[in-house]
């Protein structure tokens, strides 16, 4: 078999470094062609050194020289720019891309790579959410497949493995809760970023880490979920699952649910998606049925965890509403990550954005473009910076 070979975009996060390890393990399967990063340029250096890539970007054209200088010595090719970054994901010289970059920057990338016919492993959510209708439509006509690595999504791709000709009655996204599972808002109003990105079961880069303990994340995957798999958003339940052992189920048209479980740890959907149909042997620790063990499964609270609301409002209304949802959001966790904001002003933010910007029923890109900036302004504007 020969190598596959993997752009990753968004490197040096939490997705690209564990996507890393995966390859290192498996190098007769794979090697790094591809490798950007917005900001850390010290650890790019540091990947390009170990995995001898083709080429390198860095986001942040200041740090370009500074990459260049340390890579003088390889024969990595070294670019730098916002227009580099999705420019790189149209070069021919890798077999899959490995979409780990973080928020609405990663669109670009991953339509270019399809565009290109290049299959995508995705882990950046927040591109469906935003376009999910065109990024499906254009991977259906260049016949891309695109694999899920969020862990629910990929769960419930492995629950469909084999089930091609069974309809599915619907799908339960599990959601941990996150560190302030059981909390009221009157104790929210006080919590601090240092707090709010202590996730209990995953480490995480810290968009997706305040996205959890909002819960907009579940709202955004079950946007993920409905491009994914095709479904009408009454399809698509959340259960409250704080242990993260089983990772999501299907329930088909007989009542039967099938369910994907095992200890929370990404490098698992990262590599199932980079290798499939093939799983991979693997040393990581398995779930010991042995220790008195419980799993509980609880509703979830949208009455303080409004976020999830907003994102299921989204969802049924669809059109622009996903993508100034999370334009917004995108905003708000930026703020608050910045102690600008508190945590329960996220929501108002997103939900005055909601309310303010134009809706539209069937955008093009170009209206998904323009939609995400003009939700991205506004939202700004409601902060004091
Ligand atoms: P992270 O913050 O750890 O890493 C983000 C990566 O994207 C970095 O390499 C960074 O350099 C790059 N990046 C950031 N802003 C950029 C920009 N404006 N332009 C180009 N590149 C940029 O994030 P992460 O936790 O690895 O998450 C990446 C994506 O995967 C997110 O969409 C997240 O929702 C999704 N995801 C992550 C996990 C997880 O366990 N971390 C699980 C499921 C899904
Ligand atoms: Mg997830």
């Amino acid at each position: 078999m020969s190598i596959k070979r993997i752009a990753i975009f968004g490197s040096t996060g939490s997705i690209g470094t564990q996507a890393l390890e995966v390859i290192k393990s498996n190098p007769q399967l794979f090697s790094a062609e591809i490798l950007t990063a917005q900001n850390n340029a010290d650890l790019l250096i540091k990947q390009a050194l170990e995995f001898n890539p083709n080429m390198v970007v860095i986001g942040d054209e200041k740090k370009y020289l500074f990459v260049k200088d340390a890579l003088s010595k390889t024969n990595v090719k070294v670019f730098s720019g916002e227009d580099a970054l999705s420019e790189a994901a149209s070069v021919d010289c890798y077999d899959m891309m490995l979409a780990g970059i973080v928020g609405y920057a990663g669109l670009r990338p991953t339509l270019n790579a399809i565009e290109l016919g290049k299959p995508i492993a995705l882990a950046n959510k927040e591109t469906l959410v935003v376009a999910g209708d065109i990024v499906m439509q254009k991977a259906a006509a260049k016949k891309v497949p695109i694999l899920p690595v969020d862990s629910e999504h990929s769960a419930i791709f492995q629950c469909l493995v084999g089930e091609t000709k069974n309809k599915i009655e619907k799908i339960i996204l599990t959601a941990s809760g996150g560190p302030f599972l059981g909390k009221k808002p009157n104790f929210l109003v006080n919590v601090k970023r240092e707090h709010a990105l202590q996730h209990p079961n995953w480490s995480m880069g810290a968009k997706i880490s305040i996205d959890s303990a909002t819960l907009m994340n579940k709202g955004l995957e079950m946007i993920e979920a409905k491009w994914l798999f095709n479904l009408a958003p009454k399809q698509i339940g959340v259960v409250i699952h704080p242990q993260s052992i089983i990772h999501s189920m299907v329930q088909f048209e007989d009542g039967s649910m099938k369910a994907q479980m095992g200890l929370p740890d990404m490098k698992l959907p990262i590599q199932y998606a980079m290798a499939y149909p093939k799983r991979l042997a693997n040393d990581f620790p398995r779930y010991n049925f042995n220790k008195p063990n419980v799993l509980n499964f609880e509703e979830p609270d949208l009455k303080t965890f409004r976020n999830l609301q907003l994102a299921m409002d989204a969802l049924n209304k669809g059109g622009n509403l996903p993508c100034i949802l999370n334009a917004a959001n995108e905003i708000a966790v930026f703020a608050f990550l910045r102690n600008r904001i508190g945590f329960i002003d996220i929501t108002d933010l997103v939900e005055r954005t909601m309310n303010k910007i134009k809706f539209i029923e069937k955008p093009t890109l170009q209206e998904y473009f323009d939609t995400d900036a003009e939700a991205r302004d506004f939202a700004a504007s409601l902060i004091q910076m």
